[in-house]
């Protein structure tokens, strides 16, 4: 009997797939300081433009340039195509252009963004008015310090910088919800329509410029906002002004395993992407592409979905003699394969329902594997092809990659989208792997630094690979 036991128990581990926690399949040492690093690009980068600037300055350091001011592209060179400071993308050309290596993630994160005629006085108080950005649960949006980062164009056409509630010298900003006391009503309602967008406003001020006055807590903001930055009223019609969570990354738990901080979806993979595309070696072109716009369908011109990308490979074919170039670029997608760099959903344990626990991955598990995206049907989605999948598996099983096949909640439950689709209609072969998060578009969204690391890895090796 206990034979037979053995025999069964020796076939389960050669036959199943299991699912269990990697903190034991990485160095503890290299976990740690990876997370320190992490944590210090989440914290410079608050915005796309940020992220966009950090990116950027860091491809520099390392050598990157302008195509522009290349006669030709050769082996060996490393390129940077940049777009409206949002979107950017880099290139270490490669022997040729037959097998190209690509990873995607996103610079944009949920937030609430300032209305382009934001300030108004009610009850002696200056408010700013908002348009939430990308798919938030309003009311964790409440009565959560935030910080104001942006660009203003005042009338002259001048660019000015924001960045104010970072420092704890500085100020920070808050949308004030209603006290339980006086809640009652509020409390009926259902959670997704306790707070309305048109509530999400943003207390600025309570001076008054002078007793009396009309709107006199409004003009003394406006009075500051021309001392200290140099702009009026109508300059906001020009601006793009975020408000985001004032919140540095933390480590989380008494164990300090895991890192707390605001959007991670998806600027903790863009960190992930920097990293391993330039630590990668390998004799393949390989490119590292970094959007804006994923929150709200990536439309515009500084998304997936513009022809930046389609731009920039021109340029490339034409300076490098590819004669693919009097072809169109699209025989280039066709050369491509890649890794859309996106988080998913981490089962939490107080709402384990939603996830289908077989296709499902918890914090400190690895990579989740995405085949497909979508939602209802596969509706929407990007579905890699098994051929695909199969060849990227080979890669992380050689290099002992931890990864598990997850599926974005339970069928009909919900689902969602990444830039994968965007790419893949191109023609190239795309697949959706990331590390998972746990209050995805919260202000203070948690990941586990093992997975972090993990994922770091995979990302390498599929460079590499
Ligand atoms: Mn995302
Ligand atoms: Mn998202």
């Amino acid at each position: 009997m206990s034979d037979e036991k053995s025999k069964a128990e020796k076939l389960r581990e050669e036959l199943s797939f299991k699912k269990e926690s990697t903190w034991e399949q990485a160095d503890r040492e290299d976990v740690f300081e990876m997370a320190e690093d992490y944590k210090e690009f989440m914290e410079k980068a608050k915005t796309e433009r940020e992220a966009y600037n950090y990116i950027v300055n860091r491809a520099e350091k390392e050598g990157f340039r302008d195509i522009d001011g290349k006669e030709e592209v050769e082996e060996g060179d490393k390129i940077i195509f940049k777009n409206r400071n949002k979107q950017v993308v880099l290139v270490k050309v490669g022997e040729d252009f037959e097998d190209v290596r690509m990873t995607l993630s996103h610079l944009d994160a949920p937030r609430l963004d300032l209305k382009q005629k934001p300030l108004y006085e009610g009850n002696d108080l200056c408010l700013a008015d908002t348009h939430y950005y990308g798919g938030i649960k309003k009311y964790q949006w409440t009565n959560f310090p935030l910080a104001i980062h942006g660009t203003v164009i005042d009338k002259e056409g001048n660019k000015h910088t924001i960045n104010i509630g970072e420092d704890k010298e500085e100020p920070v900003f808050l949308v004030p919800d209603l006290l339980p006391h006086l809640g009652k009503d509020q409390l009926k309602k259902e959670l997704k329509d306790a707070i309305e967008g048109e509530e999400l406003n943003i207390i600025t001020g309570n001076i008054p410029f002078e007793k009396g006055e009309e709107e006199a807590v409004k003009l003394k903001v406006l009075q500051h906002l021309k001392n200290e930055y140099g702009f009026e009223e109508e300059d906001l019609m020009s601006a793009e002004l975020e408000a985001v969570p004032a919140v540095e990354p933390r480590d989380l738990g008494f164990d300090r395993s895991m890192v707390a901080a605001y959007g991670q979806d998806d600027r903790g993979h863009s960190f992930v992407s920097l990293e391993s595309f330039l630590d990668s070696e390998t004799n393949k072109t390989t490119m590292a592409c970094f959007f804006d716009k994923e929150e709200i369908g990536s439309e515009g011109n500084t998304s997936i979905q513009s022809t930046f990308l389609e731009k920039s490979v021109s340029k490339l074919l034409e300076k490098s003699g590819d004669e693919r170039y009097h072809e169109g670029v699209y025989s280039f997608f066709d050369s491509v394969e890649a890794l859309s760099m996106d988080v998913s959903a981490a089962v939490n344990p107080t709402y384990k329902d939603v996830h289908d626990e077989k296709n499902s991955i918890n914090l400190g598990q690895g990579v989740a594997f995405v085949k497909f995206t979508g939602s209802g049907g596969k509706y929407r989605a990007n579905d890699a092809n098994a051929e695909f999948v199969g060849k990227i598996r080979k890669i992380f099983n050689e290099e002992e990659i931890p990864f598990h096949p997850v599926e974005l909640g339970k069928v009909d439950k919900g689902g969602g989208g990444t830039v994968a689709k965007f790419l893949s209609r191109r023609g190239s072969d795309v697949v959706d792997m990331g590390f998972p998060l746990l209050s995805m578009h919260s202000p203070y969204e948690i990941s586990s630094k093992v997975d972090i690391f993990h994922t770091f890895r995979a990302s390498k090796a599929f460079y590499e690979g």
